[in-house]
């Protein structure tokens, strides 16, 4: 049976509710919870010295306090201390907090003063009940982050009582002298109560040594519990795939072009951890039409020619059907057996499929999720390629994993890592990197135009298509309801087919059967559509290289990875391209960053370290940051010293010292590292 409490000391069941929705569940965790900023209650301030703009505490008595009415409901108390008078407002207030300021009574009250219509006042002011006598606080006060319910004046009390114990150190003396860091105990008393004379600029920025400990230790708990991960890993055994150059020869052979240099080297890196006995785990990463698709179809024919079976998984079934068609008639002229399983087969063409590929018919399999979410199973399979990773769910990923023996795995993300976040996030991964476009691109010209000169871009897209050239038409993200993008897709066809009757104009969208869908990408691949209006389905990886022209409404509306993977659809043939971005105003501030970053970069790369920058690794990491324990006290642009030496200190510390690796692990992360096992 578990305790009433799961602290050291009782805490009621609503409170430890509370604490655990904010992660808070043992004592350790409430000593690291450590404040956003601190206030100084240690002074207090006549009010007649007050001045507007600053933060300041008075101590004051109430001489009336009353509900008024206009411009809004709000509580208006007027407070006095022996040098003047000051207002107080506020809007949220119950009947209690008339009854408590009666007319005599005497309170602290701690707030910014602003220069108000009758004089100087505060709004919300934070206050206590206290006399003349009552002692002001000797340390400044620290503001955790909390949530609804839970008071500051409890969570200090809570915090306080946890730091009543002595806080062990997890890290030698030596390595912290060599570390220029100071000793945790010390690092978290300080920041939970700062000493009066602290710079608090200093402290609040974040590189205040303190500070650094902590964001040192958390990255070295994340680096230590991914690296762990991936020993481990390296001590299961799979079926070795070693190069026999057979088929990865021929297919070499057969393809109409060289492969990039770099494509040659992410080829190699896949080739010999294939030939490993114990199962690859790599992320392959390229920007948009870097050509990560051959290398993946090498890695295939590479577990086919040793004789196992491969999967090849997208994440769309326009993209896992694109894939198919792509690559079915170059590999079966090599003797390679290929399927398609979809979820909009038929029943009796998928049951087919899955018994073909159960039999062992089947070299290589094509499909989305279905494909490893359904009950079928493998013969023999060896190699999962998991193209477009990032849209994948990490339970998917586990999900792959524990059906039979562990395949080789190989996934593929054409939204580029930045560096820190692969050497954080992605530790337990290996990384290949295509850094390199295929020769004979064109660059992509993009232009930022308002919505109010659309009739422009409408001539434009007839005249680029009356020239032989073909475009893409995007429709807005509409997120809020799908029934509704919807509408505008159809719309928006409507409007274009009207206003463009020379042209042929198709349409895509995500709610069309796989058929559907197909025959009008191969209509559009044969150039029997100039014009193609599409939802965002397009996003990922179709591949027209005719189509040089594209325009996406409402592109305020996208974020940057979206914005880039669909830009990356022209720019693919020697045609001069063109990226046209629809904006409707007012551009939100975020928005107006993200249009700026698209506009003027092109380079995947950078682009993903700017959407870093504006939006934090959580919403760039996806679905990943539900396995994985966010950093809260580091920060990868900052702190990318700090990661460097977490990074080489982990390697040394699992290497030489399990037991200190163990006890860091273990403090910072709890119960929470089990997640990290992939
Ligand atoms: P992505 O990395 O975005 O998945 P793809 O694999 O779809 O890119 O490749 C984009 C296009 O580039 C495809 O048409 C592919 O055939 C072509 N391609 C790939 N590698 C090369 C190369 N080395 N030389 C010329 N074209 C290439
Ligand atoms: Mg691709």
């Amino acid at each position: 049976m578990k305790a009433a409490s799961p602290f050291s000391f009782p805490v009621t069941r609503a409170t430890a509710a509370k604490l655990a929705r904010l992660g808070l569940t043992r004592d350790a965790d409430l000593v690291l919870h450590l404040p956003l900023r601190w206030e100084d209650e240690t002074r207090i301030t006549p009010i007649r010295d007050l001045l507007p703009g600053q933060t300041a505490q008075v101590q004051a008595v109430v001489r009336e306090a009353k509900v008024a009415y206009r411009p809004r409901r709000m509580l208006t108390v007027t407070v006095e201390d022996a040098s003047g008078v000051l207002g107080l407002r506020f809007l949220n207030f119950y009947p209690s907090h008339l009854k408590l300021f009666q007319p005599g009574e005497s309170f602290r009250f701690n707030g910014e003063v602003r220069g108000g219509f009758l004089g100087l006042e505060m709004v919300h002011p934070r206050f206590s009940k206290a006399g003349d006598d009552t002692p002001l606080p000797t340390q400044l006060t620290p503001v955790y982050p909390t949530t609804a319910g839970l008071g500051q004046s409890t969570l200090r009390k809570l915090v306080a009582r946890a730091l009543e114990a002595p806080i062990s150190e997890t890290l030698p003396a030596e390595w912290l002298a060599e570390l220029g860091l100071p000793e945790l105990e010390a690092s978290i008393r300080l920041l939970h109560q700062p000493p009066l004379d602290s710079a608090l600029a200093e402290l609040e920025s974040h590189r205040h040594p303190a500070w650094q400990r902590l964001a040192f230790d958390e990255l070295l708990a994340q680096q230590l519990s991914l690296t762990a991960a991936r020993r481990q890993r390296r001590s299961h055994r799979t079926t070795p795939l070693p190069a026999q150059q057979t088929l990865t020869n021929t297919f070499t052979q057969a393809l109409p072009f060289d492969l990039t240099g770099a494509q040659t080297r992410a080829w190699q890196e896949i080739s010999t951890d294939l030939a490993q006995p114990h199962p690859m785990r790599r992320l392959l990463q390229g920007d948009v039409g870097s050509g990560k698709t051959v290398v993946a179809a090498l890695a295939c024919m590479q577990a086919i020619e040793n004789g196992l079976q491969a999967a090849f998984m997208a994440p769309t079934e326009i993209l896992a059907e694109q894939h198919y068609r792509k690559l079915e008639p170059l590999l079966s002229a090599l003797g390679v057996r290929c399927a398609w399983v979809s979820g909009s087969q038929k029943k009796s063409e998928r049951t087919a499929a899955w018994l073909a590929i159960a039999a062992g018919e089947v070299d290589l399999a094509f499909g989305t999720h279905a494909l490893f979410q359904e009950a079928g199973s493998f013969a023999r399979l060896g190699l999962a390629v998991v193209d477009e990773q990032h849209r994948f769910g990490v339970s998917q990923r586990l999900a792959l994993m524990h059906k039979g023996s562990e395949p080789h795995q190989l996934m593929m993300s054409a939204t580029p890592i930045p560096r820190t976040l692969a050497m954080s996030f992605f530790a337990d991964l290996d990384v290949s990197t295509i850094n390199e476009l295929p020769p004979g691109r064109t660059p992509i010209v993009t232009k930022l135009v308002s919505d109010a000169r659309r009739d422009d871009v409408v001539a434009r897209v007839n005249e680029a298509c009356l020239a032989g050239g073909q475009a893409y038409w995007v429709c807005p993200l509409i997120e809020e309801s799908e029934k509704l993008q919807l509408q505008t897709a159809r719309d928006t066809h409507a409007a274009l087919t009207a206003q463009l009757p020379e042209l042929r104009i198709g349409l895509v969208h995500g709610r069309l059967k796989s058929n559907e869908k197909q025959a009008v990408m191969a209509a559009f691949q044969a150039h029997e559509i100039d014009l193609l209006v599409a939802t965002t389905v397009i996003e990922v990886g179709v591949d027209v290289p005719n189509a040089a022209l594209m325009v996406i409404e409402h592109a305020e509306r996208m974020g940057l990875a979206q914005l880039h993977q669909l830009r990356g659809r022209v720019g693919r043939g020697s045609r001069e391209s063109v990226c046209v971005l629809l904006y409707q105003t007012p551009v939100s501030e975020l928005a107006r960053a993200r249009l700026k970053v698209i506009f003027e970069l092109t380079d995947g790369f950078e682009i993903a370290r700017q959407d870093l920058l504006l939006r934090g690794p959580g919403e760039l990491l996806g679905s990943r940051q539900s396995g994985l324990p966010m950093l809260r006290f580091a920060d990868l642009e900052r702190d990318v010293a700090l990661l460097e030496k977490a990074r080489d200190l982990a390697q040394h510390c699992l290497r030489d010292h399990p037991e200190i690796a163990e006890r860091h692990i273990e403090r910072w992360l709890g119960s929470r590292q089990a997640l990290s096992a992939t």
